[in-house]
């Protein structure tokens, strides 16, 4: 292709489909993507992602809350379902480290409740030495209907879309860039790498630090319509932490926040093969505090991938040899809520040359040189 591109994104998955919608139009896009995006191969498949202001503190907050105003914007801008303002309930021991993390935040939207209020709202047990807060704010979103409107709305803006086509690596020519594919080379002036696990690959080149770690979650088949109102729920009880959904398409899914054992490279992921355990554990988690739910049959059980850095903060910066390339990755299996927002911290990067988010900076792991 002889075209000269303003902007290849490669990846179209969360986050590079949103850059993918923000950009066209404003310049001439392309987008490269090694499967058809959305998929069940990266990490943004299993129908629903939490979205949730609670928790999150420093540069994070404005980010949170301003993700949560765009998802509200795009579903008023569709019918169809892609944001749901279910709220959110945070349960576990006052001890545990993260949950206590979770609610020392200033948070004005999380609010304590009271057991029994816990009990007549919802179809949870609670346990005397647990506690519960409330944030009306949160909710879900639906990510692979979120992903083909930003591709959609990309295309229908003049991106140019080729999918089916692996990136293999980049290099700077005069004042290009040349995009090195199993397809051909592109170029373009400015790039975004968006690669999901596939970051794992260019570790060396930019001494990143990122594993990837299989989570596998569980969809329980059930009529019961109290978990229609069951807002998302995140708990932690002795270092075991536990998310889940409402009732959606009559299956409410629940999954385990992990991160353990990785795999040394995206090529091992192995989708066919169970982890050992994920089921019973939820299990006995529903035995204890979703009662309702304890006998449900496992309709289906989804595999899903995180790419996380050691500090569970993104990697979002330049490429150390252009300010034209810009890593986007890492996103610390919390990453998806905020993927509407990265079109904007992107543009104000490229603008601006600077990445004022500290904690996505990619020095932040690179060791001193003596
Ligand atoms: C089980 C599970 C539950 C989660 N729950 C939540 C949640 O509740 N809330 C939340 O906010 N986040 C959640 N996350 C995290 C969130 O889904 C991820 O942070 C987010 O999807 C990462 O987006 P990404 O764009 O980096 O990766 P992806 O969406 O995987 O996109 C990367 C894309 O790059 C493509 N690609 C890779 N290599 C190449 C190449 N060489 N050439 C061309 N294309 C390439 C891939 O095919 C893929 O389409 C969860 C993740 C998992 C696995």
């Amino acid at each position: 292709m002889d075209t000269l591109f303003d902007l290849i994104i490669v990846g179209l998955g969360s986050h590079g489909s949103n850059c993918f919608s923000h950009f066209s139009g404003k310049m001439k896009v392309l987008g490269i993507e090694q499967y058809v995006s959305p998929h069940t191969k990266g990490s943004h498949n299993g129908e629903t992602r939490i979205v949730r202001e609670m928790g999150y503190s420093g540069e994070y907050v404005d980010i949170a809350r301003r993700s949560l105003e765009l998802w509200q914007k795009l579903q008023d801008s569709t019918s169809e379902q892609i944001y749901v303002n279910s709220g959110g309930i945070l349960f576990g021991h006052a001890t545990d480290s993260q949950f206590r993390d979770y609610t020392q935040f200033n948070n004005p939207n999380l609010q304590q409740l009271k057991h029994q209020e816990v009990e007549s709202r919802f179809p949870i047990k609670t346990s005397k030495e647990q506690q519960f807060y409330f944030d009306k704010s949160a909710g879900f979103v639906r990510p692979e209907i979120a992903i083909s409107i930003f591709i959609n709305q990309g295309i229908q803006k003049g991106g140019k879309v080729i999918n089916n086509c692996r990136y293999i690596n980049h290099i700077y020519k005069d004042d290009e860039i040349h995009v090195y594919t199993d397809l051909g080379v592109f170029r373009s002036k400015k790039l975004i790498l968006s690669l999901g696990m596939g970051i794992k690959r260019l570790q060396n080149t930019y001494q990143l630090d990122v594993a990837i770690y299989k989570q596998q979650v569980v969809f329980f088949k059930t009529d019961n319509k109290n978990f229609d109102k069951l807002p998302v729920f995140m708990s932690e009880n002795n270092s075991q932490e536990v998310y889940g959904f409402p009732r959606v398409n009559g299956e409410v899914k629940v999954g385990l926040h992990h991160f353990g054992p990785s795999l040394e490279h995206p090529d091992l992921y192995d989708q066919t093969k169970s982890e050992e355990g994920t089921v019973n554990q939820i299990r006995q988690f529903l035995v204890k505090y979703m009662p309702e739910l304890k006998d449900a049959a496992v309709s289906r059980v989804e595999t899903c991938v995180y790419t996380s850095t050691r500090d569970h903060n993104f990697t979002i910066d330049f490429d150390p040899r252009s300010k034209n390339t810009i890593i986007l990755s890492a996103c610390s299996g919390h990453g998806f809520k905020f993927c509407i927002v990265m079109g904007e911290i992107l543009e104000e990067m490229f603008n601006t040359g600077v990445q004022k988010y500290k904690s996505f900076q990619l020095s932040r792991f690179q060791k001193p040189k003596f």
